[in-house]
């Protein structure tokens, strides 16, 4: 691959094996095992002296290898790791550079939420939560010794927008590192590292993966700080099956038509729904009244495929609009070529206390729509009849 190559052509050629048989992609390569002419060659592989494939578990498979290879270049990094699933790869994360304290920055994805507040600190891991509007105290957060920042942005479900370049700066004077979760924006719209993250993180399973039938994530960065990652995924046996690698790396290929169709459409229903006498607020980082656009604009190529609106009446009004979609459907998750409406009280945030829900600013009114690639009147006519 060459570096300056364009990022659809890194998506279709970075990575790829150029296997005996005249394969165009790399094979699946299901074996957990590999063979050896020699001890002394399986010895070269054991200890470092060569790359190459030993055991599937530990990530040394040649499907798996070829697939990081195509993630770490769609970032512009030196390496990335695959994992079974988003949550996988911020475990191991976490395990790895969070042990002294992480900082949480601004709304998260419930799941990240959950485990930061409730598991992590039953192992003595102390986690801490600022919203956007706090960042002043994050230098004396670090002071405390906690050594890992991470953010989503934009963020899960309002799309609030954080500036990597001014986190880092912050973090790195106190010598914590950066890890920001990239899943909303994907490698065609963000790529933070360019900003000084020291990490960058997905759920593979949204844009990256794109059809809604695989479960991935990855942590792609600097190969030493990934070695430590590595040693957690191996043994917490975190590794995404060949299966499914081959899956993802099928899907990456049309990873930037996607997402370019996916930001082009969001964009027009933002527009049509801030002037729907139906809706309150619109929360589109495109939108160009958006508290976050202009630094949107400046560290993002495109806005993304994911937009929240917030309908002028009750909670059990925003239900019965979900409930009369036909093309949207009912689910959560996002990033797919199917569009779907959630409603993060019921999904994302269930189960969150009303204090929480005040303080992030979330309310029973708010549905979050992920635009998929269906023709865009169809999506509009959708909506309007349900706002009927
Ligand atoms: N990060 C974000 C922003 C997410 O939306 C999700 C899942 O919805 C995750 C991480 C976790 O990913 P996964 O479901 O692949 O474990």
């Amino acid at each position: 691959m060459k570096s300056n190559e364009g990022l659809s052509t890194r998506c279709i050629h970075a990575g790829e094996i150029h296997d005996v048989q005249g394969s165009p992609h790399t094979p699946i390569y299901t074996t957990t095992t590999f063979k050896f002419n020699s001890t002394e060659d399986l010895l070269d592989v054991v200890e470092g002296r060569k790359e190459g494939n030993l055991y599937t578990r530990y990530g040394s498979n040649p499907t798996i290898r070829s697939l990081e290879e195509k993630l770490a270049a769609m970032e512009g990094a030196e390496s990335a790791l695959a994992f079974c699933s988003g949550m996988a790869a911020e475990a191991a994360l976490f395990l790895a550079h969070g042990r002294r304290g992480i900082v949480c920055i601004g709304d998260a994805y419930g799941g990240t939420l959950e485990f930061l507040s409730t598991q992590l600190p039953l192992l003595g891991i102390s986690t801490f939560f600022l919203l956007g509007s706090e960042l002043d105290l994050l230098p004396s957060i670090l002071d405390q010794g906690a050594e890992l920042v991470f953010f989503e942005t934009p963020t899960n479900p309002t799309l609030e927008i954080f500036d990597i370049t001014a986190i880092c700066a912050t973090a790195h004077l106190k010598g914590a590192k950066v890890a920001v979760d990239n899943t909303f924006a994907s490698p065609v719209n963000q790529n933070p590292l360019v900003f000084g993250a020291d990490f960058v993180m997905h759920s593979a399973t949204k844009f990256m993966g794109g059809h809604s039938d695989i479960t991935a994530g990855t942590v792609i960065g600097k190969s030493d700080l990934l070695a430590p990652i590595k040693n957690w995924r191996k043994n917490l046996g975190q590794m995404i099956a060949p299966e499914v690698a081959s899956l993802l790396a099928r899907s990456l290929r049309t990873l930037v038509v996607r997402v370019e169709r996916q930001n082009a459409s969001a964009l027009v229903i933002a527009q049509l729904m801030q002037s729907h006498p139906k809706i309150r607020q619109v929360y589109y980082p495109g939108l160009a009244d958006f508290p976050g656009h202009a630094l949107a604009r400046a560290q993002m190529h495109g806005y993304g495929g994911l937009l929240t609106v917030e309908i002028d009446g009750s909670d059990y009004e925003a239900v019965q609009v979900v409930n009369r979609l036909k093309l949207f459907a009912i689910a959560p998750s996002l990033g797919g070529v199917e569009s779907l409406a959630t409603q993060p009280v019921t999904t994302t945030h269930h189960g969150i206390s009303a204090m929480e829900f005040k303080r992030r600013g979330i309310n029973g009114s708010m549905i979050r729509l992920s635009i998929g690639l269906e023709n865009i009147d169809d999506l509009i006519n959708d909506l309007m009849q349900a706002l009927e």
